[in-house]
């Protein structure tokens, strides 16, 4: 049985620069601005960081 791999998320997404507010797209929740070279962070992107995770001591 052949299972093909899990397709590589697309998900176009877009949001305005925080920089100079110009709309920019990206891909999965990660931008990057063509005029002004602001990127957001990775994590802010779509990824599945754990988020409030228990921290037993
Ligand atoms: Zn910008």
């Amino acid at each position: 049985m052949l299972r093909r791999d899990r397709s590589p998320s697309g998900e176009i997404t877009r949001t305005n620069c925080r920089r100079c507010g110009k709309e920019v797209h990206g891909i999965d929740g990660r931008y990057s601005c063509p005029l002004c070279g602001w990127v957001n962070h990775w994590s802010e992107g779509h990824t599945t960081l754990p988020t409030g995770r228990d921290d037993n001591h």
